[in-house]
């Protein structure tokens, strides 16, 4: 196993759920428009979603990177804790 995983990389939040980065999660979009009240024909690119998830994502860790989406999140019955659920 190599020493260092791509999927520890906190410069891409990575969503162990789907196995999906957030450069690739074009459903940010969505979120993005709706979130930060974008006009739906601006062009969104990669650093708008991982800035996207390293600021307005409840479940994004720090420490590791790992954030899910809304469909993971639910998935995994919607965690919760009292300091706010991070993804492992
Ligand atoms: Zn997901």
């Amino acid at each position: 196993m190599p020493e260092t995983r791509a999927t520890d990389n906190p410069n891409d939040p990575y969503d162990p759920g789907c196995e999906t980065f957030a450069t690739d999660m074009e459903s940010l979009n969505t979120d993005i428009i709706g979130v930060w009240g974008w006009d739906p024909d601006d062009a969104i690119g990669p650093d708008d979603r991982i800035l996207f998830v390293k600021t307005e994502e409840g479940t994004y860790n720090k420490e590791n990177g790992h954030f899910l989406c809304m469909r993971c999140y639910v998935n995994e019955g919607m965690p919760s804790s009292p300091e706010g659920w991070k993804c492992p």
